[in-house]
């Protein structure tokens, strides 16, 4: 199974972090599957968000194996400052996308811009420290959540790393463990859910507070009352802030409310749109959302039969 990702400039802080011990390194780089072919332009220049943070696809195509595209010309403009939601079948190239914008991989023809400059032609080091992800599969470390959450800023204060938990919705459960944010976790450490897990690395990202931020199915192993308590939080601070977020979500409950649903389908963009204006369309989009509505209202009506009982 492929595993992506915690951002590599968590790589830079671990270097910093001299403290930090060989076998976490180790753990980071296999959990990362870090593609070192990617290389710096001789004189790259580091990346300045002049406009805020837009981003731009200009027919880029990519496949992990040659005979297997994944991305098939596509073209898509991630307006600044904005909510962007990426939603598709499972396998279209949501992560994929992601990832190409982070430059674990490059492009195979095409190009990316942020804020009009051609991410092969921007530092790495200020490409990574803009861009913020919550990856599918969070990496925990080897140690205690206190530092997990820390990842995102080693500079940070205790009361900054419990203010990101606050709204990360996870700092009362770390509270009421006996050891609070010395629990260690980690695979030699206390067991925790994902969604906790998830929670943990919202925290990270909010510390971070990057520019650019990505969530990629990262409130999937919430429930659905977390996960809206949780969506509630993030969105007041992305407002608050006006950074450009990027969510992939298979829930579409939430992410009904961005400024632009991008649909893909087999690799390029299927939709576009807001909520209203694909569900006027009756395209795919409206087929799935109306699909995830029924099977919502199922559930729904399961709870409330079974609390009657
Ligand atoms: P999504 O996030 O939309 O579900 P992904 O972007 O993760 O899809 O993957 C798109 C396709 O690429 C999938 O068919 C997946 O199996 C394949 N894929 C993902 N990562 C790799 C990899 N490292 N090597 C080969 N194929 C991969
Ligand atoms: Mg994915």
């Amino acid at each position: 199974v492929f595993q992506l990702s915690v951002p590599l400039n968590f790589l830079g802080s671990v270097y910093r972090e001299l403290r930090q011990s060989l076998l976490d390194m180790e753990t980071l780089f296999n959990l990362q599957k870090v593609n070192v072919s990617i290389a710096e332009r001789p004189n790259a220049k580091a990346l300045q968000l002049s406009k805020g943070g837009e981003i731009r696809f200009e027919n880029v195509s990519f496949g992990y194996l040659p005979e297997r595209p994944i991305l098939r010309n596509l073209n898509l403009t991630i307006p600044a400052g904005k909510k962007i939601a990426i939603v598709g079948p499972s396998g279209c190239g949501k992560s994929t996308l992601l990832r190409l914008l982070f430059r674990f991989y490059d492009v195979e023809s095409g190009r990316i811009f942020i804020d009009d400059q051609d991410i092969k032609d921007v530092t790495l080091g200020s490409l990574r420290k803009s861009i913020g992800v919550v990856p599918q599969d969070t990496p925990l470390f080897n140690d205690t959540v206190g530092h997990n959450i820390k990842y995102g800023n080693l500079e940070a204060s205790e009361s900054q790393v419990t203010a990101a938990a606050k709204r990360a919705r996870i700092h009362d459960i770390i509270s009421s463990w006996p050891a609070g944010y010395d629990t260690k976790v980690g695979e030699r450490g206390m067991m925790i859910s994902g969604g906790e897990k998830q929670r943990l690395a919202v925290s990270r990202l909010l510390l971070k507070d990057p520019p650019l931020l990505f969530f990629d199915e990262a409130t999937s192993a919430l429930d659905t009352h977390t996960e809206q308590a949780l969506m509630q939080n993030i969105n007041s601070i992305l407002k608050e802030k006006s950074r450009t977020s990027v969510f992939v979500a298979h829930r579409l409950r939430t992410i009904y409310d961005a400024d632009l649903i991008i649909v893909l389908r087999e690799g390029s963009v299927a939709e576009m749109g807001t909520h209203k204006e694909l569900i006027d369309r009756d395209g795919l989009y409206s087929e799935l959302w109306s699909a995830q509505e029924s099977l919502f209202n199922e559930e729904g009506e399961q709870a409330s039969s079974s609390q009657a009982a």
